[in-house]
C-alpha cells in the first residue's frame, strides 16, 4: 500500500492491462490514466504479450512492441511496464500470468485486470477462462463499436460475479466483475497499422515518441 501525496489517500491493489500493443495507442493509454485517476490503485502495469493466442502474429518483434510501451509511459507516474510474458516466451496465456502475479503479491492484495469490451466478449475462448476470476477481478471498459451483447454463458458469468460498486474491487482480492464507461476513444492498433501501410498520418492517435519510433524503424510498411 502506498500513500498518494496529493490527496493523502491510501492506495490499494494492483491493476494490470494486457495486450499485444501492436502498437500501443491513446485508447490503451487514456483508459489506463482514467483508471489511475478514478480509482485508488497504487499503479497500473501494462503487460505486452509475447505470442498472442487469439490473433495473427504481429509483423514486428516483441522487443519492438515493448520498446514502444516504454516510450509511451516514460513520463507518466503510476504507469508501469511488466515484461514477464515476453521473458516467459511461448503462447501468452493470461491465466498463467495472473497465477504468477497472484503468487508474487500474496493472497490478500486486490488484483484487477482491465480489459476492453471486445476482449471480454471473447473470454469464453480463452485458455482456462473460468480460472481468471479466481486470481483477479475483471474491470471491463466500454469500447466504441462493441456492445455488451452477452451470449448466455457470459451473461450468467457476469451476473454471478458482478460487483455492486467499483470500490468493492479494492476490498477483496479477486472474484468480481465491474463494467465501466471511461473516455470513449475509437482507436485501435489495426487502424494505425492500416494507416501506416497506406503511408497516411498516424499523428494524434498515439504518443509522439511512439509515432517517431514507428517512422524511424519503418514499421507496418
Ligand atoms: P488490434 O486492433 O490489433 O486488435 P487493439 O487496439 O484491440 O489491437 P490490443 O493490444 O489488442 O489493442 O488491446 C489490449 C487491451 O486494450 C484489450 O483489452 C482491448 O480491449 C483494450 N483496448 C484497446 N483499444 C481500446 C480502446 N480504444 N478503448 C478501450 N479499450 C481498448
Ligand atoms: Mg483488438
Amino acid at each position: 500500500m502506498t500513500i498518494d501525496s496529493r490527496a493523502g489517500l491510501k492506495k490499494k491493489g494492483v491493476a494490470i492491462m494486457g495486450g499485444t500493443f501492436d502498437p500501443i495507442h491513446n485508447g490503451h493509454l487514456r483508459t489506463a490514466v482514467d483508471i489511475l485517476d478514478g480509482y485508488q490503485y497504487a499503479n497500473l502495469r501494462l503487460i505486452p504479450c509475447f505470442q498472442p493466442v487469439h490473433k495473427r502474429q504481429p509483423s514486428i518483434t516483441p522487443q519492438q512492441r515493448l520498446d514502444m510501451v516504454k516510450l509511451a509511459i516514460s513520463s507518466h507516474d503510476g504507469l508501469l511496464v511488466d515484461d514477464r510474458e515476453i521473458t516467459r516466451e511461448g503462447p501468452s496465456y493470461t491465466a498463467d500470468t495472473l497465477r504468477e502475479i497472484r503468487a508474487q503479491i500474496g493472497p490478500d492484495e486486490p488484483l484487477v485486470m482491465v480489459l476492453g469490451m471486445d476482449s471480454f466478449l471473447s473470454l469464453p475462448t480463452w485458455h482456462n477462462w473460468q480460472d481468471l476470476i479466481k486470481y483477479a477481478h475483471l474491470f471491463v471498459v466500454s469500447r466504441p463499436g462493441w456492445e455488451p451483447d452477452l451470449i448466455s454463458e457470459l451473461s450468467s458469468f457476469s451476473e454471478n460475479y458482478r460487483a455492486s460498486s467499483p470500490h468493492e474491487l479494492q476490498c477483496m482480492p479477486s472474484g468480481l466483475v465491474w463494467f465501466e464507461t471511461l473516455t470513449p476513444l475509437g482507436i485501435s492498433s489495426s487502424m494505425i497499422r492500416s494507416l501506416a501501410r497506406k503511408d497516411k498520418s498516424i499523428a494524434y492517435l498515439l504518443p509522439e515518441p511512439v509515432q517517431n519510433y514507428i517512422e524511424k524503424h519503418q514499421l507496418y510498411r
